[in-house]
């Protein structure tokens, strides 16, 4: 019985740990990790990077950006002497073994400077991630730790000028040469991040022109060379180059994984790439939402402070309120990752490998939490480079660099648009397989609007209406996904505008379970309020985007009087709560400002 028991509950906990579960269960019903939750080892690591990137990074920026012959890659090495580059890699090949919170932690402190950020990225996670997650035990010896120390520097080369999103239709191709000892490239890649001075690429090149395979290739090749550097919106300092391979020779034993394989390592690279993205991008949005605090206090005008204006308080508002939404999701992610480690761990010490089948698993949050925090860290330094006046538009104050090097989260580790198709595409795929209960919700969605009271039951505490709304944003999720099933089936895939809507939603849906049952943990906390009020200045302007989106989903969908009754159904699942826009952005504000930037640290 007791085994019976222990076993039901670990089921449970399978269960409830799979990405998508969060449309599923009731907001707050399971303990979510947050960053209230980190150890001391963790925040201490933070600190030591951050330390490292406000002293030693930050004041190099006109150096880096001016890319000064040595600074960039100078800086690499020094981390690598520091040990902050060796988070992901195993002990046994020279790194620490390090947890999923930790490598998190690592790259949001890094978020100082977007040139740094990138390079830094390319190295850790998208350069070294492949050898770490696919290599052999040789080829983790020769490369992890000169990676880990930073002695040579890594980059993952995917793009082509012909194929971007579109990845696997990549022209570069091998051939194995008449002696079977070497592939013979021959092609290029193109915007590869670090391409100026790596050591290590990992390439993606078509045996015999189809079978799709990764190579490790060393600066030096025979036959391998490097196009000159980009000149860049942003990221003005990082290096980004096309490589061309001419007959480049490559040893057989720097193929990556199996031949023909390569696309299982574009793609669980990309969840890293998303997720890390996703809290770096969490990181600036607090950086700069500092920018934004300080100039607003400093800077007078008809004889006040611009702070004291409603028009820029509301900005700083809504900054604190997204930050505090992007920062909750990525370190849930992190959480649920480690969570699922303890499930997909066969015991074999192969934590590299069960390291990435917990991040397949959350690849439709490591999707989510891309989306959200990219557009978040966009419309935020926007807003700040507004809050600046003309001062936002000139060189010497940062929010100018800031604006220009964030504009590419959106476009690159996958575009915006081909994560917004993945979201509801991996939910749909996963309910499929009976891995999600999603036809048996929808079963239930007519006596939940028949009855709205059953979808929060005995609600009492606080951020009750919030609380509400969200189990009605999920709602609008299945009533949406419903009638998209119903309609078009599998082709589905068809209707892109279907798709992104319902992406939109869940993007949503799960800012507000991760933001609210972060918050509801937090008994007895001095900021209690303050988190509360960032809940529900985030979830009035959730309802309503959630409510358009739901609204253009199912006129995608449905027609005439289906279409009339699924739009009642929204109204009672999503309701027009009156709320006072200045009440809602001073129970902020005062804070913001008190801290100059983000009130909370870790
Ligand atoms: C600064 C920088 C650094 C980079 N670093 C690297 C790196 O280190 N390594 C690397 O391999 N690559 C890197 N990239 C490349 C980056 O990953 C690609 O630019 C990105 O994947 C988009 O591909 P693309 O540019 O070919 O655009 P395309 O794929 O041509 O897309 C163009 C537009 O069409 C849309 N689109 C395409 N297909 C679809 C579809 N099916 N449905 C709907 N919309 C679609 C896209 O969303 C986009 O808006 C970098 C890019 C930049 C700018």
């Amino acid at each position: 019985m007791a085994v019976e028991k222990i076993q039901l509950d670990n089921e449970l906990a399978h269960a409830a740990a799979k990405g998508g579960a969060f449309l599923f269960s009731p907001v707050g019903e399971r303990r979510v990790f947050c960053p209230e939750l980190f150890s001391e080892e963790q925040r201490s690591f933070y600190k030591t990077a951050l330390e490292f990137a406000m002293k030693r990074v930050l004041p190099q920026s006109e150096a880096i950006e001016a890319k000064r012959p040595g600074v960039l890659p100078g800086l690499l090495k020094e981390a690598g002497g520091l040990g902050i580059l060796m988070v992901d890699i195993p002990e046994a090949y020279g790194g620490l073994s390090g947890d999923i919170v930790t490598s998190a932690l690592v790259a949001e402190s890094q978020a100082v400077q977007g040139s740094w950020t990138v390079s830094f990225g390319a190295h850790v996670s998208i350069g070294t991630l492949p050898i770490v997650f696919f290599g052999t035990d040789a080829q983790k010896k020769k490369f992890l730790p000169k990676s880990a120390t930073g002695e040579w520097l890594f980059a993952y080369a995917l793009s082509e000028a012909g194929s971007g999103s579109d990845a696997l239709g990549a022209k570069t191709r091998a051939d194995l040469s008449p002696d079977g000892k070497h592939y013979i490239l021959n092609g290029s890649k193109q915007w590869i991040t670090n391409a100026g001075f790596a050591d290590v690429f990992t390439v993606f090149a078509k045996v015999s022109g189809d079978r799709f395979t990764a190579f490790i290739v060393e600066k030096g090749t025979l036959g391998f060379s490097v196009g000159r550097e980009e000149h860049k919106l942003g990221l003005r300092g990082s290096s980004t180059c096309p490589l061309i391979f001419e007959d480049a020779r490559v040893p057989v034993e720097n193929v990556l994984g199996e031949v023909g394989k390569g696309h299982k390592i574009a793609f669980n690279i990309l969840n890293m790439g998303r997720f890390k993205l996703s809290v770096g991008s969490a990181g600036a949005m607090k950086n700069t939402l500092g920018l934004g605090a300080k100039y607003a206090l400093d800077r007078k005008a008809f004889g006040h402070p611009i702070s004291d204006f409603a028009l820029v308080r509301e900005k700083l508002a809504r900054g604190a309120a997204t930050a505090y939404a992007a920062e909750s999701m990525g370190y849930r992610v992190a959480g649920s990752i480690e969570e699922a480690l303890a499930h997909v761990s066969d015991g074999s010490k192969n934590h590299a490998f069960d390291m990435m089948r917990a991040l397949e698993a959350f690849a439709v949050e490591c999707s989510i939490c891309k989306v959200m925090s990219s557009e978040a860290l966009h419309n935020l330094s926007d807003e700040v480079l507004q809050i600046h006046g003309g001062y936002g538009y000139v060189e010497d104050f940062p929010i100018e660099r800031v604006f220009r090097d964030q504009r590419v989260n959106r476009i690159y580790e996958g575009t915006n648009e081909i994560n917004r198709m993945l979201i509801p595409g991996m939910i749909l795929k996963r309910a499929m397989k009976g891995e999600l209960p999603l036809m048996e919700a929808a079963a239930n969605l007519d006596e939940e609007i028949a009855d709205p009271a059953r979808l929060l039951p005995n609600a009492q505490g606080r951020l009750v209406p919030e609380r509400r709304l969200t189990e009605g944003v999920k709602r609008s999720f299945l009533l949406a996904a419903r009638a998209a099933v119903a309609k078009f089936g599998t082709a589905i895939d068809e209707r892109q505008e279907v798709l992104a809507a319902l992406a939109d939603i869940a993007i949503d849906a799960y800012a507000l379970d991760s933001m609210i049952a972060r918050t509801l943990q937090r008994n007895g906390d001095p900021q209690a309020g303050l988190r509360d009020a960032l809940c529900r200045f985030f979830a009035a302007e959730a309802r309503d985007r959630v409510h358009k989106r739901t609204r253009d989903a199912l006129a995608g969908s449905l027609a005439g009087d289906e279409l009339s009754g699924a739009l009642r159904g929204l109204d009672v699942l999503l309701p027009y709560v009156p709320q006072d826009p200045a009440a809602l952005r001073e129970a902020i504000v005062p804070a913001v400002l008190e801290a100059s930037g983000y009130p909370f640290s870790y």
